[in-house]
């Protein structure tokens, strides 16, 4: 590929980063350790401090975690939006338990809270909204709608590190559990990553036994004082979800450069919104006043008098060296979900019409001005010569 050519998303690695994780690689402890611990602490200060943080191998790994933790069981149903990737509603699978799909809110793009009510049955044990791109879900209407229904609450975060809903930083809101991803393309990343957040001390002994084989070390201390290094018991049929050292030697440093990767990624954000103010565009949503989004992607939706199709839009986009995505290819066009819940367009007419239009840009933090310029003036003359 033309070197030259600008992807998608590129990660933001710097020295920092690299010396850590060459530390962790001689200091001989490579599994989860002190850095993952430490990664723990560090994450949980950026939280404001007394959340429990409990770092896996994957945010799906941390959703399933999650959603076992709040007791989820075969038959029962977990209500989602289509509009997601395929990881939010699979781990709902793995329990034998069905995804209620609900179609997004078009102010938002994210879960549509109004629909959710008509679909609660008494099955309805949790609901798992996404805060699509980075921008917040309505934290206080999704709540206090789970309240009322007496439902848990489980946050797909993966896009939104950190966004704020009401000044409150998504993370630190009264659901069951939220959990990031660290994955490569994510706001900030471990490679492969995730975290499971909660203000539960339950929660977070169950996700802590669970993410490595369901080995409890603390059960002998209830039977006697002394704790022999080797003793272990196991307590249930666990999983192999551990955040190695390694892998938290990239993030302690990623962490400390969020807030300024954040800044970043608003900033090109803000000249994108500038430049394709006058343009048969539809702009991506933005957060309340004073809120923060993470801004995990820029999805513009071309207009129906854009003068081209997303197909072509895409091409043309790449033909002048720039790399493009789309988000998402909705859950009920996929044929695994669209066949196994009998799921049809005309139930998702908002996901059903941003997938046909929308194509996400490059946005983060290692693009320069330069660039900026150069996807400005390619989306412009994508969009006007037909
Ligand atoms: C990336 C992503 C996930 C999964 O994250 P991993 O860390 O790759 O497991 C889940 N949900 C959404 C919405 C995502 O974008």
């Amino acid at each position: 590929m033309n070197a030259n050519f600008l992807p998608f998303a590129r990660p933001d690695i710097g020295e920092e980063e690299i010396n850590e994780v060459v530390s962790a690689l001689r200091s001989g402890w490579l599994t989860t350790g002190p850095q993952a611990k430490r990664f723990e602490t560090d994450f949980s200060a950026f939280l404001g401090g007394g959340i429990e943080c409990v770092a896996v191998n994957s945010a799906t790994a941390g959703l399933h975690l999650g959603l076992e933790a709040i007791g989820i069981d075969a038959g029962d149903e977990v209500i989602t939006t289509t509009h997601t990737f395929t990881a939010t509603a699979e781990v709902i699978r793995y329990f034998g338990a069905n995804p209620v799909f609900v179609d997004v809110d078009a102010s938002t793009l994210c879960i549509d809270i109004a629909a959710i009510e008509e679909k609660i049955t008494p099955r309805t044990k949790a609901i798992i909204p996404v805060h699509f791109g980075g921008l917040a879900v309505d934290m206080t209407a999704l709540l206090g709608l789970a309240k009322r229904y007496g439902l848990k609450v489980v946050e797909d975060a993966a896009h939104a590190f950190p966004a704020t809903c009401h000044q409150k930083l998504i993370g630190t809101w009264e659901s069951d559990v939220t959990v990031f991803s660290f994955y490569a393309n994510k706001t900030m990343t471990t490679g492969e990553g995730g975290m499971l957040v909660t203000r539960s001390p339950e929660i977070a002994r169950r996700a802590r036994i669970m993410r490595l084989h369901g080995i409890d070390r603390d059960a002998f201390d209830r039977f006697s004082a002394e704790k022999p290094s080797w003793y272990y018991e196991i307590v249930a049929p666990g999983f192999k979800y551990n955040m190695t050292d390694i892998a938290a030697s990239i993030g302690i440093h990623q962490l400390k450069k969020v807030a300024g990767f954040q800044q970043k990624r608003e900033r090109i954000a803000r000249l994108y919104d500038e430049a394709f103010a006058g343009l048969p565009i539809v702009l991506p949503p933005k957060p309340r006043a004073g809120d923060l989004h993470a801004w995990h992607l820029y999805m513009i939706r071309l207009g129906d008098d854009a003068g081209v199709g997303r197909h072509t839009f895409i091409e043309r986009m790449f033909g002048q060296g720039i790399g493009c995505s789309v988000h998402y290819i909705p859950l009920h066009l996929h044929p695994y979900w669209k066949s196994a819940y009998d799921l049809k367009p005309e139930m998702f007419p908002v996901s059903q019409s941003v997938y046909e239009h929308c194509v996400s840009l490059p946005i983060y933090t290692r693009m320069t001005d330069a660039d900026v310029e150069h996807v400005i003036s390619s989306v412009k003359s994508s969009v006007l010569t037909s």
